[in-house]
């Protein structure tokens, strides 16, 4: 797979409305957009996939040609989101540059290999969403069939997970998701969208610099010129002068650099961390032994596993120890109850052998 945009300077910048709402509106996004120098694609949806019915759907195919006179007029490759085979005619009938698929289509294998089979025989880049659960798998499968479909300009779009419980973000980063995209597909660019992701204009910012700083290829940021008025996703929508200055203000750190000594530096300290895991893992280990022995010793004295006053007490404790030490409760929480669980487990083992 190479990169969609590997005529772009890294990061790649696409940006426009969520969704093309007027002729004008698409026209006058892309001539501020293009005014910055800062923006290297435009996006509009025009078919717009929403959770619930009774809000504003897109405008359908009349869209695709003000997002690509829009481009033409200045300068931009343009993007769209495609749902089905229908859409991948009309967007490619109208001219538009690059496709993607949403997230609420790659969740779902028959609708991309409808997708796939539309856009076999042409060359038309694909980006492609996670879905909208943390599914890794789904996003590989989209992804494969994209590919088997002969598409070589294939990238990636992180828009975060839903979750059930209300979290600050609209949809949850997991940053681990896409970390594990990148070992997956090492070559695979993995843009990031922080508007979907964060949901407030507040969460860009710093979702962006994050993005970065985990080696991603660009971002995609949801514009318009008017956000509180947007037909959809208003919240997350930045004025093209805002995007402006969240662009100006991103720091743009390079993966490696060939100064010979920072890297004699990064390799000590690497050699720490290695120690420094070996020893965490040692001492998990060690933990799990006295688990198992003291399973046998609840099994031979009939006792059961869980003793629910100890286990509130070590929580309680550990938090507070570990707060002391300066690393943050909740981790500490996640950490405990990741451990607990296996020495449940392991407990149970012993228990029913
Ligand atoms: C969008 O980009 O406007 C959109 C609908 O995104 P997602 O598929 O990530 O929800
Ligand atoms: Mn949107």
């Amino acid at each position: 797979m190479t990169t969609t945009q590997s005529n772009f300077k890294k990061p790649i910048i696409i940006a426009g409305p969520c969704s093309a709402e007027t002729e004008e509106q698409v026209f006058n996004i892309a001539q501020a957009l293009a005014s910055s120098n800062q923006v290297n694609m435009l996006r509009a949806g025009i078919w717009k996939p929403r959770t619930r019915p009774g809000n504003f759907e897109g405008v359908g195919e009349i869209g695709l040609k003000w997002l690509v006179n829009a481009g033409k007029a200045h300068n931009f490759p343009t993007t769209t989101e495609v749902a089905n085979a229908k859409h991948v005619e009309q967007a490619l009938k109208a001219g538009v540059d690059v496709l993607w698929i949403g997230a609420r289509t790659t969740v779902n294998p028959f609708s991309v290999q409808d997708i796939a089979d539309a856009v076999k025989g042409t060359n038309i880049p694909v980006m492609i969403k996670n879905p909208i659960n943390p599914d890794i798998q789904l996003w590989v499968g989209a992804i494969e069939r994209i590919a088997d479909a002969g598409i070589n300009e294939i990238s990636a779009i992180h828009r975060g997970f839903s979750s059930f419980e209300k979290t600050k973000f609209r949809n949850e980063p997991k940053w681990g998701i896409p970390i594990e995209l990148m070992r997956l597909f090492p070559d695979l660019p993995i843009i990031c969208d922080p508007s979907h992701i964060g949901g407030t204009r507040a969460l860009i910012e710093p979702l962006s610099q994050k993005a970065l700083d985990m080696n991603m290829a660009g971002l995609m940021i949801e514009t318009h010129l008017t956000p509180d008025e947007a037909w959809s996703d208003a919240k997350q929508q930045v004025t093209p002068k805002r995007l402006s200055t969240i662009l100006s203000s991103l720091i743009v750190r390079e993966k490696n650099t060939g100064n010979a000594d920072f890297l004699t530096k990064l390799d000590s300290m690497r050699t720490q961390i290695d120690d420094s895991d070996q020893r965490l893992l040692e001492t998990l280990a060690n933990r799990f032994k006295i688990i198992s022995e003291i399973g046998q010793y609840k099994k031979d004295n009939n006792t059961t596993i869980l003793q629910s006053d100890r286990w509130f007490e070590i929580l309680k404790n550990r938090k507070k120890n570990g707060s002391e030490l300066g690393i943050n409760e909740e981790f500490i929480d996640s950490l405990l109850k990741l451990i607990h669980k296996e020495s449940v487990l392991l407990q149970t083992k012993i228990m029913n052998s």
